[in-house]
This record gives structure tokens, C-alpha cells and sequence, in this order.
């Protein structure tokens, strides 16, 4: 791969131990790697103008399903609460097939690409008429972005008490043999890895406790993450104590769901206890503020969980809960609803932008590779221009999430440019747009 200089940035927020910031700053990027950050730098290789820009590390993306891109703005789901929403649009997703994973994973990934985002995971947990994890990962080599896909799985469905039709769910033991497919197939523990899959049952209420305990052990087993949604609510804290006897911080516990390798989606109604349990056990949290406004689920204590030491990083959520996925827009919201609980000195711009970059690589085991902009770190970078109107009159580079922009001028993931300019390099857009905008169509239709 050709050197790559990024030249002249106004702005380089590193992001690094020290949280080093430079001005007038170059990076230099040698074989997906960052080589070198200073001034005056030379190289022969490709040069990128990053003049009155500020450059950041790329942001992560820790929660996602992706393929909810093509059910945003359902008439009956967009008013509705988690349960009543679910239920809105189970027999949606009911009718996907390969085409419709691939196609709303592509829409997903260029969205969050052209918001500063070169690191996501995507929790894919149905799988109707022929869809498989295959597709999403597909997606994610055609845009090139780092990805973390998990394999999710729904077994309890509504004959048995459960949520989702019968015919979303899986049995269990061929969720378990899938699991063993697309980690065996998919998964690469090697550094600068492109993909890594992680293991991950959709909720303690849509899965039975044999198959939580059971795919805490094959992740274990195969050295890989373990991924859910947990206690992102008053309902689903209500329905924990009723059903387990104990709130969802316990369940966790005693099924092997905490440690360095588990990172939990949502988190809204963690107690005092259960942070403590987090922080204990370097378990990592996925904060997804757009979607707990959404939904009204809550202020998820992101203030006391950074206080205690928990890992937390950001997430999107689904579309369908979003209803955008806009990363560096999420970041935005997260600072802005910690001050809503906590007061205005809550949680700083650049906070935020912590928790959105070396915070979500920490959050899914990458913080000594990915995160930061420092030598040897993967070169997972983006450029934003902010000579435009949305910036236009900042003091300070804490605009980017104070005032704007909110899409990237160039990114750069593994060294290799996938936003050039603000356009897509990898894909054409309008093609894309048209195709999602069919499918979508077609569904809407029946
Ligand atoms: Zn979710």
C-alpha cells in the first residue's frame, strides 16, 4: 500500500494517554499504520490537504442493527414503547432475505462512514428466509469498513411466552452450530484485524438462560466477545426481577456475561451495585443516548459509570430506533444529555469525543490498536473541514461537536480512504440510495 502524508491539519486531537493536540500537523501513514505525527513532515507518497481541518481518530461505533436502516420512520412504531415497537415490526423483519441484509448493512455503513466512523459492530440477531451473517460481512468488505459483527439469536418465541413470532426464532441448538460457522469462518484475532465476530444472544427476553450461560462458554471457548442488550429499561428491569428473580446485573453475573471480553448495550437503569459489578469486572458498555430518547427509556449514568472506571463507548442503535446513524451526531447528544441530568460542567465536548473514539475501541478490545492517533496505532482517521459554515466564527476544535459538521471531508480506515472529499470512494451512493429505497418500497407494500 502506497505512503499516504495528511498534511497541514489546523487541528490533530490524538486522543492518545496524554490527549495530546497539535497544531498545523501532519500524519504520516505507512502500510495501514500511522509511521509519524509532526510538522514539516516528508513523504513520497500520496499527499491529502487537511488545511483548516481538524483531525481526530476515526469514531466507533459499538452498537448497531444494521439492517433496521430499511425500517426507519414506521407509522406505527415511531410512537410507540420498546415492547409495543418490537412488536410493530417483527413481522416486518419477518419478510427479509439475503438481499435485504445486504443491502441495509450497506446503507448503515456508508451513513456511519460519512460521520467520522471507521470501527462499528452491527448485532444482526434474525435471520428469516436465507439471511446470514455472510451478508453483513460482505457489506463491510465492499465499503471497507473495520467491522465487528455478532452473531445474534432469538429462541423464545410468542408460543412460548416470549416476544418475537415463531417465525423469527431459532432453535437452539442451530444457533449454537452457527456460531461455531461464522466465528470459525469469519473471525481474525490477528492485529489490524478487519474482522472480528462476536457472540450475542438479543436479550435476556428473547433467549432462554441455557443459551445465555451456554454461548458464554463458547465465546470463552473461542476466545471471542460476548454482546446483549441489558437493563435498558423500567420494563425490562421489571420483567428480570419477575421472571429470574434478580435484577439484569446479577443475571449477567451468574451466567458468565461480565468481564473484559462482555460489553453491554444500553445500561439505562444500572443501579449503584451493578456499576460497581461493571467496573469490577471491566465489563464494557455500549451508551446509545439518540435511542434511549427515542424510546423514553431513560438517562443511562454515564457520569457515574466514567467516574467508577466502567468501559463506555457509543452506539447508534438500530435505524429503526434512531432513526439516523450519525456517529459523530450521537456523540453531540450524548455530551448534551449528560448535562441535561448532571449539569452543563457534566461532561465536556471533548469527553464525548473520547468516549466516541479510544472508548469504543476499548469497549470492543481494540484500545492498543485502534482509538487514538499515535505511532503504530492502525491508521483509522478522519479529516473534518471545518472552514464551513456550520463551524464558521469556533474558538476552539470542541466545535465539532458544539456546532458542526456532522459528515466527514476524508476518512481513512486501515490507511486505505473510503471517504474522499465527502463523497464515498468504494461505493456509488445514489445507486445505493435507490436500490434501499426500493426494498423498502416493496416492504412498506407487503
Ligand atoms: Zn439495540
Amino acid at each position: 500500500m502506497p505512503e499516504i502524508l495528511i498534511q497541514n491539519a489546523r487541528t490533530v486531537l490524538t486522543m492518545d494517554d496524554r490527549r495530546g493536540e497539535f497544531a498545523d500537523c501532519d500524519i504520516r501513514i505507512v502500510d495501514g499504520v500511522i509511521a509519524e505525527i509532526g510538522s514539516g513532515l516528508r513523504s513520497d507518497g500520496e499527499l491529502v490537504q487537511a488545511a483548516g481541518c481538524v483531525v481526530t481518530p476515526g469514531l466507533v461505533n459499538t452498537h448497531h442493527h444494521l439492517y433496521q436502516t430499511l425500517t426507519r420512520a414506521v407509522p406505527a412504531g415511531q410512537d410507540a414503547l420498546l415492547f409495543g415497537w418490537l412488536q410493530t415490526l417483527y413481522p416486518i423483519w419477518a419478510r427479509f432475505g439475503p438481499e435485504e441484509m445486504r443491502v441495509s448493512a450497506l446503507a448503515g455503513l456508508a451513513e456511519l462512514a460519512l460521520s467520522g466512523c471507521t470501527l462499528t459492530s452491527d448485532h444482526l440477531y434474525l435471520f428469516p428466509n436465507g439471511a446470514r451473517l455472510d451478508d453483513t460481512i460482505a457489506a463491510a468488505q465492499e465499503i471497507g469498513m473495520r467491522f465487528h459483527p455478532t452473531r445474534g439469536a432469538m429462541s423464545i418465541g410468542e408460543s412460548l411466552g416470549g416476544l418475537p413470532p415463531d417465525s423469527l426464532v431459532e432453535a437452539e441448538p442451530n444457533i449454537l452450530a452457527d456460531m461455531v460457522r461464522v466465528v470459525d469462518a469469519f473471525h481474525d484475532p490477528s492485529p489490524g484485524s478487519m474482522v472480528r465476530v462476536g457472540l450475542a444472544p438479543c436479550s435476556p427476553f428473547s433467549v432462554s438462560r441455557e443459551l445465555m450461560r451456554d454461548t458464554a462458554i463458547l465465546a470463552r471457548d473461542k476466545k471471542v466477545m460476548l454482546h446483549t442488550h441489558l437493563a435498558e429499561n423500567v420494563e425490562d428491569i421489571a420483567y428480570s426481577e419477575e421472571k429470574f428473580g434478580c435484577r439484569p446485573g446479577q443475571y449477567a453475573e451468574d451466567l458468565g456475561w461480565t468481564g473484559p471480553d462482555v460489553w453491554h448495550a444500553h445500561c439505562v437503569k444500572l443501579d449503584g451495585k451493578e456499576i460497581d459489578l461493571f467496573a469490577r469486572s471491566h465489563t464494557g458498555v455500549a451508551h446509545c443516548p439518540c435511542s434511549n430518547c427515542r424510546l423514553g427509556s431513560g438517562i443511562a449514568p454515564v457520569r457515574a459509570m466514567r467516574d467508577a472506571g466502567v468501559k463506555v463507548g457509543l452506539g447508534v442503535d438500530g435505524s429503526a430506533s434512531n432513526d439516523s446513524g450519525n456517529l459523530v451526531a450521537e456523540a453531540r447528544t450524548a455530551m448534551l444529555l449528560q448535562r441535561v441530568a448532571n449539569g452543563a460542567d457534566a461532561m465536556s465536548a471533548r469527553e464525548a469525543l473520547e468516549i466516541a473514539t479510544r472508548g469504543g475501541a476499548e469497549v470492543l478490545g481494540r484500545g492498543g490498536e485502534c482509538g487514538q492517533i499515535r505511532k503504530g496505532y492502525r491508521a483509522d482517521i478522519a479529516v473534518w473541514d471545518v472552514s464551513g459554515i456550520e463551524s464558521a466564527g469556533s474558538w476552539d476544535p470542541a466545535a465539532l461537536l458544539l456546532a458542526g459538521p456532522t459528515r466527514v471531508k476524508d476518512l481513512f480506515v486501515e490507511g486505505r480512504q473510503i471517504v474522499r472529499d465527502g463523497g464515498l470512494v468504494t461505493i456509488d451512493l445514489p445507486t445505493l440510495v435507490e436500490k434501499q429505497t426500493r426494498l423498502a418500497r416493496a416492504l412498506a407494500e407487503g
